[in-house]
């Protein structure tokens, strides 16, 4: 569920219509609903409520500070997954203590620099990895919190690009390694072990694969605990899948995920982390742009938009679906035609959506990309020298620009020219 609704025929982000915010900002723009998203992360809260718990929000599914704010507001950690992404998450006012570090290259600059600032744990993916954390940790008299992320060998059955839990991934240490990477980090002077950590995937619709992976972690913590490793903190990660089309789908409900998790490992008296991205953002923004043009080609027919891949790569990507809806609410039993909606970016991949039953629309009419929060904005870039396109967000009757659309002088402004030339 979400707060962008028709009202009186107009397409709303809660009490705002959206042509409002389209006169101001111009298109193509993002818009979150704080609505949304505190619903979902709330959710969460339910879902594990009486667990001893933090749900750790993945910074790299949306990550503007006015997002990570409004989460922090409600209590939430972060998982981040970069340098930068720690300190967004500082920025945006979240202590250390509630980051969580994952990622297979940490730097060892970016170790140092999140030990000084504080950090709840790393979750650390290798063998080399554990070495060099504790090398840093050490030369500045600390020991960093680690978990290891254990690979338990689960395909998540989701799209290749997104798996992350087989053997064949990159990420994670092979679970048949890790009591002899656990005893390993045990020896080293810069580490404290406090717990494991596991995350297979993303857009996962089953929570089969969530409950074989937990079951394996189950067993490992019993093993370390029998190994003498005080492990007190399981760290689930993310990958709740949520639904793309209105129709359809139905993914597992974080109320099912959660009584899973407490079925699978309650009896563990462990702290449990989850790491959830796309289930808070997802469906908690959209993207709006313009028909700029309607082009007949041999056969079909194309409906030419100002968004294009660079501002939502999903589809181009993933083949990911997004339905996309006039910001007009069409008559009621109007009829619909297929068209191709297309970006005018110079690549055949630029297409968002192929034969797609549309109501006709005419240059100039605005239409809303649904479920564009996660893995949107984030993985934008200005291919074609195109603008990154602003982000705004929405509190009931109030909005405000996030991100505000660079300037062409600010883009090309940022380029030097060597002395040569
Ligand atoms: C991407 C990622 C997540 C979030 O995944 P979602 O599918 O967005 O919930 C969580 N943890 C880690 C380590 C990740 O890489």
């Amino acid at each position: 569920m979400d707060h962008f609704l028709y009202r009186d025929g107009l397409l709303h982000a809660e009490d705002v219509p959206l042509i409002e915010i389209a006169a101001e900002v111009g298109t193509p723009f993002y818009c979150y609903s704080t609505a949304t998203l505190t619903r979902h992360y709330r959710l969460f809260e339910e879902a594990l409520n009486g667990l001893d718990h933090l749900v750790c929000y993945s910074v790299k599914s949306l990550s503007n500070q006015a997002i990570l704010r409004t989460l922090a507001g409600l209590g939430a950690g972060m998982d981040v997954v970069s340098g930068g992404e720690y300190r967004r998450a500082l920025a945006a006012g979240v202590p250390g203590e509630k980051i969580v570090f994952s990622g297979v290259g940490k730097t060892h600059e970016e170790m140092a620099f999140a030990l000084t600032h504080g950090i709840r744990q790393f979750n650390v993916e290798s063998d080399s990895e554990l070495h060099a954390l504790s090398e840093v940790a050490a030369a500045m008299g600390k020991r960093a919190p680690v978990t290891l992320r254990v690979n338990p060998d689960v395909d998540a059955k989701t799209h290749e690009k997104i798996a992350t839990g087989r053997k064949e991934d990159k990420f994670g240490v092979p679970i048949a390694r890790a009591r002899a990477l656990y005893a390993e980090a045990a020896r080293l002077p810069g580490l404290e072990v406090v717990g494991v950590d596991v995350h297979i995937g993303s857009q996962l619709t089953d929570l089969a694969p969530f409950e074989a992976a937990f079951g394996k972690i189950a067993e490992l913590t019993r093993a370390l605990r029998a190994d003498g490793h005080a492990i007190r903190r399981l760290d689930l990660g993310g990958g709740l899948g949520i639904p793309y089309t209105s129709s359809n789908e139905t993914p597992p409900l974080p109320l099912d995920y959660g009584a899973m998790i407490r079925r699978v490992l309650g009896d563990l008296d462990v702290e449990i982390e989850i790491e959830p991205g796309r289930l808070i953002a997802g469906n908690a923004g959209i993207l709006v742009a313009q028909v700029i043009y309607l082009k007949q080609g041999e056969g079909r027919d194309f409906l030419i938009l100002d968004a294009a891949m660079n501002d939502l790569i999903r589809p181009a990507m993933y083949g990911a679906h997004h339905d996309i809806v006039p910001v007009v609410e069409p008559c009621a039993g109007i009829e619909r035609y297929p068209v191709d909606i297309v970006g005018p970016v110079c690549e055949s991949g630029d297409t968002f959506a192929k034969q797609r039953l549309m109501p006709p629309l005419a240059a100039g009419d605005l239409v809303a990309f649904r479920s564009a929060g996660a893995y949107g904005a984030v993985m934008s870039s200005e291919y074609n020298t195109r603008p990154l396109i602003p982000e705004v967000l929405v509190h009931q009757d109030q909005y405000a620009v996030i991100r505000p659309r660079p300037s062409f002088d600010e883009i090309i402004n940022r380029d030097r020219l060597p002395s040569w030339l």
